[in-house]
């Protein structure tokens, strides 16, 4: 974990005034020290804070935003007022600010000394209103940012702040990101379409069209002893029947042309330097099975994928991947296939056709090949396991024509029952509050069939990025109601209109 976050810093600027005098300013510096020290070893923070000193006039926040945006390893910015700072004198830093913000509402002192404090101490240390003031032009500039309160020894407010660092970060890696994709959407389907240009735009990420030709020719260039290593790693590494590892049967065949399909695809999104793709099961060129397998271990990879030409779902599924680096149970590209009607305890079976990233698998993956007669009729290589159990969020974004909407739902995954004659990995979820309220929310906000699921995010990081992006963002979870929840979107219709017409 501390390896994928080692090139990022956040910057922690500390408000003051000048008009405590220099012995107020060196006990500012000093108590920011002391605090960035601490939390960098706290052990808690995934990204390492950087102070950047006291700003104490509108010239000074300018030229400390103003690094912070030309600055690749700054992902963010922590702000924090010491003394009262007058905050007109953050208008102009604030005009240029375009990293991340996160108030952090602390005080040096846990404590008030009660038997000490004089007024001297109360001048120094003013938190309690210098931040509300603030907080008020952020406002009134409308500027997203996070609002973290709590003591910076507290692991509360520390572990706020940590989601909102993996945030930043991934939010950094989105603003440099390049979707491959071969071939369309799948045609006709409306979801996982959208305005490319808006989303580089407002999200950050390219989406770039690649003839599927350019990926055969990766394809016929593959040597034979690289794929015979990746084989052998796949025997390795899956549990399989042993009559597979049977050289000029079909079924190893279809193993070795997967392996194959991996490499080109792998080299291929290196030299582009692309972080995900998405494919569409009608342009295979070459290939002699959809490269569902191949899917399946770049997504354990990090990178991003998208069945059908869904290249939101791609961009989000990296985004949230990168997020989660570290964590332990891991995060797939999903869609809803089949319904089990049982009252309260009624699920949506996850699936797809093989893409299923086996990083939520529950038990040791099988490599299996089986028939698939959707794209190309073929005997296929893929993954074979079912999913971890416990709670997770599932999310997608649409276009809604005139925004992106962010839509998350609570799920709670349990154990499957087996299903023999399905060898396709798959989970087994009850959307929160259930099925009948989570689904129809899920449907009246517009909500994909494809979703990026994860178990180790939580709603809050999603809202982290919404904020970040500047896009509304819908919730769904255990407090959820049908008759509130369609009030929360014609609000939001009038909102996200006006919002426009404010800036
Ligand atoms: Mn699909």
């Amino acid at each position: 974990m501390e390896k994928a976050f080692d090139n990022y810093e956040v910057w922690f600027v500390t408000g003051a005034q000048l008009l405590y005098g220099g012995d107020a300013v060196v006990a500012v510096d000093a108590h920011s020290n002391e605090m960035v020290k601490g939390l960098n070893d706290s052990g808690r923070l995934p990204v390492k804070v950087v102070y950047k000193g006291t700003v104490n006039s509108s010239r000074e926040v300018t030229a400390a935003f103003k690094a912070a945006n030309n600055d690749d390893r700054c992902v963010g910015v922590i702000t924090w007022m010491h003394t009262f700072s007058p905050a007109k004198m953050w208008i102009h830093g604030l005009q240029e600010l375009r990293k991340p913000l996160l108030h952090f509402h602390t005080q040096f002192n846990k404590e008030i000394p009660w038997d000490t404090m004089d007024m001297d101490f109360m001048n120094l240390n003013q938190s309690a209103h210098g931040d509300r003031e603030f907080g008020h032009i952020v406002t009134r500039m409308r500027k997203n940012r996070k609002v973290v309160v709590g003591h910076w020894q507290d692991e509360k407010a520390q572990a706020q702040i940590a989601a909102w660092m993996r945030v930043a970060a991934a939010w950094a890696d989105a603003q440099d990101m390049l979707i491959v994709r071969f071939g369309d959407q799948m045609n006709n389907v409306a979801v996982t379409d959208g305005d490319k240009v808006s989303a580089e735009q407002v999200l950050g990420y390219h989406v770039d069209y690649c003839p599927v030709n350019n990926l055969m020719e990766y394809y016929t260039a593959v040597e034979d002893k690289d794929v015979k290593a990746l084989v052998a790693t796949y025997f390795q590494e899956y549990d399989h029947a042993p009559e597979l590892e049977k050289e000029g049967t079909e079924a190893y065949t279809k193993v070795w042309n997967s392996a194959k399909a991996e490499i080109a695809l792998r080299r291929l999104l290196k030299d582009k330097g692309a972080k995900a793709f998405t494919t569409n099961f009608d342009d295979l060129g070459l290939f002699d099975q959809i490269p569902g397998l191949a899917s399946q271990r770049l997504m354990a990879e990090g990178y991003g994928f998208g069945a059908e030409g869904d290249w939101k779902t791609a961009a989000l599924y990296r985004t949230m991947w990168f997020m989660s680096q570290g964590m332990p149970k891991g995060c797939s590209f999903l869609e809803d296939y089949t319904l089990n009607f049982d009252g309260e305890r009624s699920t949506i079976l996850q699936a797809h056709m093989l893409e299923v990233c086996p990083l939520i698998a529950e038990q040791k993956p099988k490599l299996e090949v089986h028939r698939l007669s959707i794209g190309i009729d073929s005997e296929t290589a893929r993954l074979v396991f079912t999913s971890k159990q416990g709670e997770g969020v599932a999310a997608t974004i649409v276009d809604l024509g005139n925004r992106f909407r962010l839509i998350v739902n609570k799920v709670d995954c349990i154990k499957s029952k087996p299903l023999p004659k399905l060898p396709v990995a798959s989970a087994l979820w009850i959307p929160r509050p259930n099925l009948e309220v989570g689904a129809a929310a899920w449907i009246l906000a517009g909500g994909t069939h494809h979703t990026s699921f994860s178990y180790d995010l939580t709603v809050e990081y999603l809202e982290d990025y919404a904020e970040m992006a500047g896009i509304e963002m819908v919730v769904i979870d255990e407090n959820t109601t049908i008759s509130e929840f369609k009030k929360e979107l014609r609000m939001n219709e009038v909102y996200y209109m006006l919002n426009k017409a404010l800036l």
